[in-house]
């Protein structure tokens, strides 16, 4: 479970994040909308953190969507790409600003009060889109347009038209109305279930004596008060090392259930009424789940298509998991005999206590080569030279917070867009870890513009940040998201960018980017020691590369897991839906871990919101990613011919071709499982070959 990506809503139109009690514009109001390409036109933070400012900003953008659509469905005579598909481009970029940005302002805005505002107009927004999404003098005027001669052209409109008829725009008036009411509550209670879990930060109150394990760095960021008590919260940085590393069982137990606990109970009836509204929908339109209706335009078509291809990396990696959770347990025992089964809890303590035994690796030894600033530097100069692109810092830059950091994104001496990174945690923003996009690209009137919204350690005054390695392979993962935004942002509608490519292929370039980060000559050129300035010994890289092949087939299993909770959650009928007995059955599925009682995950599984039944999507990008990477040459990863065929076929084109063909186009045949078998069955099973081989 890494990124959270756009939301999508299914049969409607690619949506940023998400109504609100719109106070009409003060009469005061100076006319003049700002023109377009100037910062006000383009950020909605503009006006700083006044919630009034940002709801003008949503509102003009709306009016500007309403009269570009006034001016394609005013068209008499003919219906040409000129006349209709354009305007129609355009109030879909302006819909695309007002819920993009609304939605980032909603997770990472400075004050609660704007978050509210913020959330609202998603809301507001997000009406807009779908009340576009269902008007038939659009789509009539847009099935009027003749196809185009170009082919990225010709597959926009189509793809649009296809959308409509999804989205239900040929039903009649009043199923169209009913259409429209289930999908704003639908975005609605996403947009509650999310902010729940942004504001829902539990804290653990634990003995200092019971933090033996955790690093020191992790120990002086975690002083005990006077009665000698240690908080410790369920943000990421500080929840996961304490996970990973405390030698305290009921240390590790309770951050554990803090972190499972969140957004539990509040987000049961909150769930239950999306789940619910959703089904509602999916049979409206004739589909008989949701599921069925959220695939109909992915690259996997249908749930019965989903459940082979499940089936297929179920058989892949089950054994291998069970081998791997076997050794674990094997080890565990060694050290504790009463031993019977290892809970969730302490799973990936005694993980890292077998990567230490069994490959010599510690984790923690290499968390001092990298601190926060350095592996932003590395991850930035890594796609800078697989990509052929510049990234530079741009200062003086406006944004939403004083933490953000803002570059642009050249190509020679090309401006391609620019990016923005917020990448620590802060009170009431989002907690995970996300690339959004901020701006849609259109050639050479508006360039792309996106943000990473992440939890990583640091940004504290004396506190270097130093994240643990599996930190920089997401910060890679994130980055592979912001590249394809912004380099496939490049065509001539704000619809044919990256992130409007069939969902299921969004998770595609983010995972090619993670496995660079098992290259050495990648990682040593930033990787050094924050206080020596020594460069991660090749010694130690070897080590942490083969100790991190451990994990592979039960973290794909555990992926499958994710999957069963939200293909059952969307498929099950809602009303009777016992959340924590479908969510344990899945687990003990997939897992030969412990099942702890009051995990409630489902209650903080955002993804629910954001990829509702289609979390698939991890799992078949992960097989396309490692197809992708096996193309590079191992001996000159960043400086071979492979990137920028990459770049050429798979980001620059953006939503221009169906994303079949673009992993076709860079393939030459279609994507199969041979990679991924060879990346899971790596170094971990042939040294368990090796062993058994010695031990006959
Ligand atoms: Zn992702």
């Amino acid at each position: 479970m890494i990124c959270r990506p756009r939301r999508h809503l299914p049969g409607s139109l690619l949506v940023a994040a998400v109504c609100g009690a719109a106070t009409p514009l003060a009469l005061a109001e100076p006319a003049a909308a700002p023109a377009a390409g100037s910062p006000a036109y383009l950020h909605a933070w503009d006006g700083g953190d006044d919630p009034a400012a940002l709801e003008r900003w949503v509102r003009m953008h709306m009016d500007r969507a309403d009269g570009d659509i006034a001016r394609l469905t005013a068209v008499k005579g003919a219906h040409t790409t000129a006349n209709t598909l354009r305007p129609y481009d355009d109030a879909f970029n302006e819909l695309t600003f007002a819920t993009s940005q609304a939605s980032v302002l909603y997770g990472v805005g400075a004050t609660k009060e704007l978050r509210d505002k913020a959330q609202a107009l998603t809301q507001t927004a997000n009406a807009a889109l779908t009340a576009l999404s269902l008007n038939p003098d659009v789509y009539h005027a847009l099935a009027a347009v003749p196809a185009p001669a170009d082919a990225a052209t010709r597959h926009y409109l189509e793809h649009t038209l296809l959308e409509y008829r999804l989205a239900g725009v040929d039903k009649d008036d009043a199923t169209r109305a009913k259409i429209k009411v289930l999908q704003d509550k639908i975005t609605e209670l996403g947009l509650a279930f999310e902010r729940t879990v942004h504001d829902d930060v539990r804290t653990v109150l634990v003995d200092k004596g019971q933090l033996g394990g955790l690093p020191p760095d992790y120990l002086a960021a975690h002083l005990p008060d006077a009665k000698g008590q240690v908080k410790i919260t369920t943000d990421p940085p500080d929840a996961w090392p304490a996970e990973k590393f405390a030698d305290n069982a009921e240390l590790r137990h309770k951050v554990f259930l803090a972190g499972e606990s969140v957004g539990y109970p509040a987000n049961e009836k909150t769930l239950r009424a999306l789940l619910e509204a959703r089904a509602e929908l999916a049979h409206l339109l004739g589909y008989a789940t949701w599921a069925d209706l959220a695939m109909a335009d992915q690259m996997m078509g249908t749930p019965a298509r989903l459940r082979d291809y499940l089936k297929q990396i179920d058989a892949t990696s089950r054994e291998s998991g069970a081998r791997e959770d076997a050794a674990l347990l094997a080890f565990a025992r060694e050290r504790d005999p009463s031993l019977k089964q290892i809970s969730a809890a302490d799973a990936r303590y005694w993980q890292e206590q077998y990567r230490r035994a069994k490959f010599n690796f510690d984790s923690q030894s290499v968390r001092p080569y990298f601190p926060y600033a350095a592996a932003e530097r590395g991850v930035i100069a890594t796609a800078s030279q697989l990509f052929h692109v510049d990234i530079r810092p741009v200062s003086g830059v406006r944004t939403w917070h004083p933490s953000v950091t803002t570059y642009d994104v050249y190509d020679g001496k090309v401006r391609l867009g620019r990016i923005y990174l917020d990448m620590h945690p802060r009170e009431g923003k989002d907690k995970w870890f996300s690339t959004q996009l901020l701006t849609a690209g259109v050639l050479h009137r508006q360039l792309p513009e996106g943000a990473l919204v992440c939890n990583f350690p640091g940004g504290k005054t004396g506190d270097p940040g130093l994240m643990q390695y599996s930190d920089v392979v997401i910060f890679l993962h994130e980055f592979g998201h912001l590249m394809h935004h912004v380099i496939g942002g490049q065509n001539s509608y704000a619809g044919e960018g990256g992130f409007n490519v069939e969902g299921d292929f969004i998770e595609a370039p983010s995972q090619m980017l993670e496995e660079f980060f098992h290259d050495y000559g990648v990682l040593s050129s930033f990787a050094r020691h924050y206080q020596s300035g020594a460069v991660l010994p090749q010694e130690l890289y070897a080590r942490m590369n083969r100790a991190d092949t451990y994990g592979r087939a039960s973290g794909q299993q555990r992926q499958l897991m994710y999957t069963a909770v939200s293909l059952d959650f969307h498929t099950l009928p809602p009303a009777t839906l016992d959340f924590d007995a479908v969510y344990r059955q899945d687990f003990e599925r997939f897992s030969s871990f412990a099942f702890v009682a009051g995990d409630h995950l489902w209650a903080s599984f955002t993804h629910l919101n954001g990829y509702s039944s289609n979390y698939y999507t991890y799992v078949l990008d992960k097989v396309i990613a490692l197809d992708f990477f096996a193309q590079f040459d191992p001996r000159d990863l960043l400086g071979g011919p492979a990137g920028m065929r990459y770049r050429r076929a798979v980001l620059a084109p953006g939503a221009t071709r169906p994303a079949a063909q673009l992993a076709r186009d860079f393939l030459g045949r279609e994507p199969n499982l041979e990679a991924y078998r060879r990346w899971m069955l790596a170094e971990f099973d042939r040294g368990a070959a090796r062993a058994s081989s010695a031990a006959r």
